[in-house]
């Protein structure tokens, strides 16, 4: 299986569908250790792609999500994302299709422009607790669907594991000690996001 254009842009209806459904679970998770917008911030910015999705090829709809949730979410989130998926555009720039290297190349650079744009590492307690196993895992995956799996599942682990962490970037980094016990509403959103790219 290789992912055209066509599949990208379905890909993302269905993050849509998903940043929708679990609007109301991130706004609750950032609101414990954060200011209570992560999923209205993630609504408003999907939602405004929904209403105008273009672009052909791969890169084309990655990019136009990206300008759209760079200009339409607010808060820390917003330009994070829109980093990670003007990378993963950049990444697979003149390709008609993507296939299993392809798609790792592009999570890996989505994983590169949020740490080069937020300067997280691993165990901050922030989306890269999520991100950073979901490309590692991807990584050593023969298909375009062991791929996309093998990320969901190791995002969907280090998502969880942020429930122990103390925060150290963002917002939920003003609580210190007091963040752990907490899932980060960033880690969660991504390990959906991922989970979301499977048909
Ligand atoms: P804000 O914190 O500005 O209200 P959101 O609530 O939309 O923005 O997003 C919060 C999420 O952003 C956090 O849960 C965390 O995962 C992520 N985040 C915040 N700062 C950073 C950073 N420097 N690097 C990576 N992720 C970050
Ligand atoms: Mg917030």
């Amino acid at each position: 299986m290789a992912c055209t254009g066509e599949d990208v842009r379905a890909a993302v209806h269905r993050v849509v569908e998903t940043v929708r459904e679990h609007r109301d679970e991130l706004v609750e998770l950032d609101r414990v250790i954060g200011d209570g917008d992560h999923g209205e911030n993630l609504r408003r910015g999907f939602e405004a792609w929904a209403a105008a999705p273009t672009g052909e090829s791969p890169a084309e709809v990655l990019k136009q999500l990206a300008t759209t949730l760079i200009s339409k979410v607010g808060g820390a989130a917003g330009p994070l994302y829109g980093t990670a998926f003007l990378r993963a555009s950049t990444a697979v720039k003149d390709l008609a299709e993507l296939d299993t290297a392809a798609v790792v190349t592009a999570l890996r650079a989505g994983l590169d422009g949020v740490v080069a744009r937020g300067k997280a590492e691993q165990g901050d307690k922030t989306m890269v607790d999520a991100l950073a196993p979901a490309v590692t895992a991807a990584e050593s995956a023969a298909t375009v669907r062991e791929a996309l799996e093998a990320a969901a599942g190791a995002a969907a682990e280090g998502a969880e594991a942020t429930r122990d962490l103390v925060a150290r970037k963002g917002r939920a980094s003003y609580l210190g000690e007091r963040s752990v016990g907490h899932i980060d509403p960033g880690a969660r959103s991504t390990a959906l996001i991922l989970r979301a790219l499977l048909p």
